[in-house]
């Protein structure tokens, strides 16, 4: 019989060249890969040349990665009600669509974004993704992230799910442990990660599951503040994570890490080293 083959991964850099991601990746036995496709300081946007793009899917065909996967920059806000912020955020999801298209990337992974405590922010990014509908490559989705809660910030389950109801297969959704735990999930608690797996179901169904972001939190469950800790020293736990890893209708997704590292200097081997540990923990 065939061993499952899970896909656990990091985001990872590309200064130098996606090659050098490459390389990175390998170093840390990732078989999936997230990255920026711009810089995520600044909206100088780009998007990947076909050679490159050619290059470096010639260079994965022959590593071990299996998968890459775009996260949009945090300067994105499609929610936003400032006008320049939109139109750019816009642009920018424009460029990282044609990197999709050139890269193979099925998966392009968004926060839904801030109405500064204006309203209007779930109307504003529906109106967004429909318009960016026939620009995402066939085979590519856009996953929208499940968040902490923070004030303004959207994000919740019930309401990007109602989003990838509205708009159809095209709008997906990413799941992320930490953010999971401060919106009010004590995922390491048996009532609590039924109530999450009965929410999946209830607003969006696991096939609109295209990611899972797996991360533990600095901040407690409930808190509604987003800040990443490395794997099993937070407050989501080695019993959340784990309870999140081995979740049948999630194990075939890619997991990725996006923790501060031991040396903060982001993801790193021994995080990598944890997440292994409990997708192979029995049970
Ligand atoms: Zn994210």
């Amino acid at each position: 019989m065939m061993r499952d083959i899970r896909l656990l991964g990091a985001h990872l850099s590309t200064a130098g060249g996606l090659l050098k991601t490459l390389e990175r990746a390998e170093e840390l036995r990732c078989n999936c890969v997230q990255i920026f496709a711009s810089n995520p300081r600044g909206w100088k946007g780009r998007s990947f040349s076909e050679a490159q793009a050619t290059e470096y899917r010639d260079a994965m065909s022959q590593s071990q990665v299996r998968e890459l996967i775009i996260h949009a920059i945090y300067l994105v806000n499609l929610a936003s009600p400032k006008l320049e912020v939109y139109e750019k955020s816009l642009v920018s999801l424009r460029n990282d669509l044609v990197s999709a298209g050139r890269l193979g990337v099925k998966n392009l992974v968004l926060h839904p974004g801030s109405d500064l405590g204006q309203g209007g922010g779930v109307e504003r990014l529906v109106q967004a993704l429909r318009e960016l509908l026939p620009d995402i490559p066939s085979g590519c989705r856009i996953l929208l992230e499940g968040m902490a809660g923070t004030a303004n910030s959207l994000g919740d389950l019930e309401t990007i799910g109602r989003i990838g109801n509205i708009l159809g297969p095209k709008i997906g959704v990413c799941l992320d442990s930490a953010h999971l735990c401060a919106s009010g999930y004590n995922l390491g608690n048996a009532r609590d990660f039924k109530r999450f797996d009965q929410d999946v179901k209830k607003y969006m169904g696991y096939a609109r599951v295209g990611c899972v972001h797996l991360n533990d939190s600095k901040k407690p469950c409930g808190s509604h503040r987003d800040h990443h800790e490395n794997l099993g020293k937070g407050f989501v736990g080695r019993q959340g994570l784990i309870n999140l890893v081995k979740h049948k209708p999630l194990r075939h997704l890619p997991y990725i890490i996006e923790t501060p590292g031991f040396d903060e200097k982001g993801p790193d081997a021994r995080n990598m080293r944890e997440l292994k540990k409990y997708a192979g923990a029995g049970g």
